[in-house]
């Protein structure tokens, strides 16, 4: 039987067809597709600004430089999470704190952010300039809660909606910035919508998206020149500030436009699907995914929670072997970003945030994507089954 990916993107005729007609053109990097592409995920969210870019890791790093992170700054963000989420700040030369996530949502807990904000508050320890929160597997955060505490400890945030376009939050899509800055959204081929490599900033601030864009192009920006002013010097360009060259092509935007089109085809597949899953692992020895009251998840991944013994093992690795072994590409989200080697080095320590520890020591991601088949998904189920059920004849 053929490998079951936990995530694999749909590529159809009209894609190739978007491709190859930006191929044919004379603009192959970025054009009027970009643009265009821009303007459909800011009407789609309904942000004002968007800015395209070369990785969803581009843009958490160019969110950061616009918001003037910089050496010095604290940023706290989500154990639970990619490391490119904790990685732009230190690309920034500022440090990152972490905030133990919710056992629920597995999203940073709005409740220990309180906390540790008065606990930074009364001690004199460092408060963060920004705060980036992860909406993991494309469950928004409690964004009510966290806004509250950035408009008294003066904070600002950052969506790292990398798992979550096409979510929404209390009736708002993702991406809207009602209660952030700026939001961050991938398009790297298992997220839900792709453009092979891609990501994209959106925001309300005019300030920001200028601040983006110069960032984006090294810099630089080139002056509208009058075509009357015979003293007019139509070559010149100014550099205003230290960028990079992060753009996304058109060939990309063009990929990225057509997928935009079945967004919300693709997020009401993943959506029956978890609820056919929800439906069939109810009677099995784990936690399926909880769903908050306030949010409508993009359903970017299908995290269950193996059970655990009284001695704490689990049988996660087992059930890992076992469905890799019949071709079911589970896979794991995510090993606590602190725990990484790198991030030891810079002082933090197993055990600071049990919870996403302790998540991480029995979680499980199952496959899940826009076009899977319910014979796919049945694959996966009678997998686990025929390890759970021997689990429990043992
Ligand atoms: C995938 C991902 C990223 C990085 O996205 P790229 O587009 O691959 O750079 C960042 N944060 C999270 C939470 C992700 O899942």
């Amino acid at each position: 039987m053929s490998f079951l990916p936990y995530g694999r993107q749909d590529i159809l005729e009209e894609d190739i067809d978007a491709v190859t007609q930006v191929l044919r053109s004379d603009l192959i990097t970025q054009g009027p597709k970009v643009a265009e592409f821009e303007q459909g995920v800011a009407g789609y969210c309904g942000a004002q600004f968007a800015v395209a870019v070369n990785s969803a890791t581009s843009a958490l790093h160019l969110a950061c430089l616009a918001l003037d992170i910089g050496p010095g700054d604290e940023v706290w963000t989500s154990p639970n999470t990619f490391v490119a989420s904790a990685n732009c700040v230190r690309l920034c030369g500022a440090d990152v704190n972490f905030v133990d996530i919710d056992h629920l949502t597995y999203n940073l807990c709005a409740t220990a952010l309180a906390a540790k904000l008065a606990r930074h508050r009364q001690q004199g320890s460092p408060l963060p300039r920004a705060v980036i929160v992860v909406h993991f597997a494309g469950q928004s955060c409690d964004m009510q809660a966290i806004a509250k505490l950035s408009d008294e400890y003066d904070f600002s945030i950052i969506e790292d909606a990398s798992h979550a376009i096409g979510a929404r939050y209390r009736g708002v899509a993702i991406g809207a910035c009602q209660y952030s800055d700026i939001t961050v959204f991938s398009f790297h081929p298992v997220k839900i919508i792709t453009t092979a490599e891609g990501g994209m900033a959106t925001t309300n601030s005019e300030y920001l998206s200028r601040r983006m864009r110069l960032l984006r192009t090294h810099g630089v920006h080139k002056p509208v020149v009058d075509c009357d002013d015979e003293e007019a010097e139509p070559w010149v360009y100014e550099q205003h500030d230290l960028g990079l060259n992060y753009r996304m092509t058109d060939i990309q935007a063009a990929l990225g436009l057509s997928q935009l089109g079945r967004l919300d085809q693709y997020i009401e597949r993943r959506h029956a699907l978890a609820r056919r899953y929800d439906k069939m692992l109810s009677s099995m020895n784990l936690v399926t995914p909880y769903q908050s009251e306030f949010g409508a998840s993009s359903y970017h991944l299908y995290p269950i929670l193996v059970g655990q013994e009284a001695d704490g093992r689990t049988c996660r690795r087992e059930l890992y072997k076992h469905l890799t072994g019949r071709g079911i590409g589970v896979n794991i989200h995510y090993i606590p970003v602190h725990t990484q080697p790198y991030y030891q080095r810079l002082g933090h320590l197993p055990g600071d945030y049990p919870v996403a520890e302790s998540y991480y020591s029995r979680t499980l991601s199952l496959p899940l994507f826009g076009v899977m088949t319910d014979e796919e998904q049945d694959r996966v189920v009678i997998c686990l089954q025929e390890l759970l059920n021997v689990q429990l004849a043992a």
